[in-house]
């Protein structure tokens, strides 16, 4: 048994990787995973990994769960991610890895959100008037920052979820509305851990700042508008329930995590696992210096992302595939177009092209079909022939 963990840094097995240098991120995930293997998982959902994440780098195999993170770091227009499978195949160890690759953004430094970028969009009226105040005094409205990783807790409260009063304070205080949690996920992941299980005000009130990039909260005479433009990362194991049509569909990647069916990449994977559990800085700290390289990718990847384009042959391709696959919903070719663009920025290309599609149509396109919608569809035709028919026949009878 190699030990792939101390191989990370020597590239001799790895003919593709020049010496010493990996040419992209794509070659970084696709090495430590084992890729030439073939793909997999393990990692226990470990309480470690709240203390000190399991390095997302040394998940052996899933590469498309991996990939579909990355994307959606990239490009949030994708619309988040579900990753859908049995408890220990990784899912949420490799959700909470991520907080070491995530890019930076300009982030509001006003309690409702308020960017520059909306000045641009909508003028100064698009801003709260303090944030119009410092705008016209020259003075910032946002700094560079980190995104963060928001999680929603299954037990969660509606209250905690969207914001609510603070009845305990008096005075001019008593008016303000304490942001919730989709507030604080706003240019940020929010992560939620087995969705299907979420009550359904949570669920609805998640649907509707997901929808209009914003919501808002009305308490007495006190409302209040916040930004929750975040991108959704979620988790469910099929086996604990099912989830409601609505909330799939916002979901732009779906992806099925498996456990690892390779006997070397299962035993890879215990051996990092237990790796960790003995000393975790000192995995962490093995994985270090590819996670600062695939982090700085990110970042490019983000920065070129504006002027990647889907070219017209490409895009002719795409929507080929939707239409032959019968997908009704709209998200389909969001998804299918702005995960290609990702896949290509990752790649350090400003063209999407056919690898790119062939990489992300699985997982834009799956669990895309309704069976219920098709037969509800085909039926209603049916019924519309027969209504044809004996309107035909009866306003026939009528004129003779
Ligand atoms: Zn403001």
């Amino acid at each position: 048994m190699v030990d792939e963990s101390n191989s990370v840094n020597n590239e001799s097995d790895n003919s593709n990787i020049s010496k010493g240098k990996y040419r992209s991120l794509r070659d970084i995930v696709e090495h430590v995973s084992g890729k030439s293997q073939s793909s997999s998982a393990l990692q226990q959902d470990s309480g470690l990994a709240e203390v000190l994440p399991f390095p997302f780098l040394a998940i052996v195999g899933q590469l498309e769960m991996k990939y579909a993170l990355l994307l959606a770091l990239i490009n949030p227009a994708i619309g988040g991610v579900l990753l859908i499978g049995p408890r220990g195949t990784g899912k949420t160890t490799a959700i909470r890895g991520l907080v070491d690759l995530l890019p930076e953004i300009p982030r509001s430094l006003c309690y409702y959100g308020c960017l520059p970028e909306d000045i641009e969009a909508g003028g100064i009226d698009a801003v709260c008037p303090n944030c119009a105040r410092k705008f016209a005094l020259g003075e910032p409205l946002a700094a560079m920052d980190k995104i963060r990783l928001v999680e929603l807790p299954l037990n969660a409260r509606i209250e905690d979820v969207v914001g609510a009063a603070d009845e305990n304070i008096e005075g001019i205080e008593k008016y303000r509305l304490h942001r919730g949690i989709l507030a604080q996920a706003d240019r940020n992941l929010l992560l939620v851990d087995e969705v299907n299980l979420l009550n359904d005000d949570v669920v609805d009130a998640i649907l509707d700042a997901a929808a209009y990039g914003s919501y808002v909260v009305k308490r007495g005479s006190v409302s209040a508008t916040f930004r929750a433009r975040f991108v959704l990362i979620g988790s469910m194991n099929p086996e604990e329930g099912r989830l409601r049509p609505q909330i799939m569909d916002r979901f732009g990647l779906r992806v099925v995590v498996e456990g690892l069916s390779d006997s070397s990449q299962r035993f890879e994977a215990y051996t990092r696992v237990h790796e960790f559990q003995k000393n975790p800085h000192k995995l962490v700290h093995e994985f270090s210096e590819d996670t600062k390289i695939a982090q700085a990718d990110i970042q490019t990847a983000r920065d070129i992302l504006p002027e990647v384009i889907v070219p017209e042959k490409i895009s002719t391709i795409g929507m080929g595939l939707i239409r032959d696959l019968a997908i009704d919903s709209l998200r389909a070719e969001i998804t299918l177009f702005e995960s290609s663009r990702a896949y290509a920025a990752l790649d350090g290309r400003l063209e999407v092209n056919e690898d790119d599609l062939r990489a992300t149509a699985p997982m834009a396109l799956r669990m895309r079909r309704s069976t219920y919608i098709e037969k509800f569809l085909s039926e209603q035709s049916a019924e519309d022939e027969e209504i044809k028919k004996v309107v035909g026949d009866t306003l026939k009878l009528s004129g003779e």
